[in-house]
């Protein structure tokens, strides 16, 4: 692949989303941000609705000055586009169940994830249009980059061109909420869910794992709970590295250190082959999550997240992550720190 193509402004009408019904399923994180931003962009009011729920997120939205619809099979029938931006793990129940049936059969439905599209969790009719608008940030920094005239970076694709003109409606819509400013990045449902699952199942596990094995090596040589919190994440160090590799480059963010980090960072990753760690790797890319396999495994957990307890499964590994020393320090620093924090 290489070189992904970069959509800006000018490569999209918003001439397409004229006389256009454009419907949002939720108003959280994104949804908010993103049908502000579109008001912002010059589309009418009266061509935008929210579809939420009776509670506090419609109550916002009413605050805001939208027109708001609870009734979500009203919302399906009137909408040209809509906009699925409620959580991932209860899309494919309220879309294919109060919205699927409801649709105009050449309706244009974008999602800002790739995972529901993917693994074909989503039913759609095949004359509609399915594109992916997936913005890189969070929903409240989508809303204040916008604010600022700055644009954010965002994936865009077709994954399903029903009516033919696919591409010119995500173009469209990328623009009106922002994200062709900066540069919108072709890309893929298949490529946004790899990077995504790969990040949260592959390289942050790992991560996670040498912060706790390195803490409980340093700990055992003697060090005191509040040096090693503050030493490795307490004093922001960490994030502030993140911060100037992505203002100066990966590698080239070393220089900011001492001569005597540069070369331990260099000498020592550079020892380090990684075939193991790719094997690994590759292990998850290919055997859990192409394979379907997460995706199936996920699906039969997903009705017990919303229970309350220990019965809830993300409670339980929550529950389980505290025997590690590095929690059990944290708690223990931040309890000592009370009120100076
Ligand atoms: P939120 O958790 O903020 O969504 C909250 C909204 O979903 C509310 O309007 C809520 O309304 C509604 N909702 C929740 N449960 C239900 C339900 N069972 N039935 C109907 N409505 C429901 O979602 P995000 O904005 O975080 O995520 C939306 C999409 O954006 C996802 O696909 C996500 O992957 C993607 N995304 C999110 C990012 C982020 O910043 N979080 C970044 C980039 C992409 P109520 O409870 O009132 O019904």
């Amino acid at each position: 692949m290489g070189q992904a193509k970069i959509y800006y402004d000018s490569d999209a009408d918003l001439g397409v989303l004229s006389n256009k019904k454009i419907v949002f399923l939720g108003f959280g994180n994104q949804g908010s941000a993103q049908a502000q931003n579109l008001r912002d962009s010059g589309i009418p009011n009266d061509q935008i609705l929210i579809a939420n729920r009776v509670d506090s997120y419609a109550e916002t939205a009413k605050a805001k000055g939208f027109h708001v619809e609870h009734d979500f099979a009203t919302a399906a029938e009137v909408a040209d586009v809509l906009f699925i931006l409620i959580p991932d793990q209860v899309q494919p129940r309220v879309f294919n169940e109060q919205f699927s049936p409801k649709l105009k059969s050449d309706a244009t439905i974008v999602v800002a994830s790739g995972y529901n599209v993917f693994f074909n969790l989503l039913k759609f009719q095949p004359g509609q249009d399915v594109v992916m608008v997936a913005p890189r940030m969070i929903g409240s920094s989508v809303r204040s980059l916008h604010q600022k005239g700055r644009g954010f970076p965002c994936f865009v694709s077709v994954e399903q061109n029903g009516t033919g003109k696919g591409l010119d409606a995500a173009l469209a819509l990328s623009r009106a909420i922002g994200a062709t400013k900066q540069g919108a990045i072709a890309s893929s449902v298949r490529e946004e869910t790899m990077m995504d699952l790969m990040a949260e199942q592959a390289l942050w596990p790992n991560i996670i794992m040498m912060f706790r094995e390195a803490f409980n090596v340093l700990k055992d040589a003697g060090c005191s709970d509040e040096a090693l919190c503050y030493e490795m994440w307490m004093s922001k160090e960490p994030a502030e590295i993140f911060e100037r590799a992505a203002d100066d480059g990966f590698v080239a963010q070393l220089k900011h250190h001492s001569t005597v980090s540069q070369y331990g960072q260099l000498s020592g990753s550079l020892k380090l082959e990684g075939g193991a760690m790719r094997e690994h790797f590759k292990d998850i890319l290919y055997n859990q999550i192409l394979s379907g396999k997460f995706c199936e495994a996920f699906s039969q957990i997903e009705d017990d997240l919303d229970k309350e307890g220990d019965t809830n499964p993300l409670n339980e590994l929550y529950k389980r992550s505290e025997e590690m020393e590095l929690v059990k320090a944290e708690k223990r620093v931040r309890a000592r720190l009370a009120g100076l924090l």
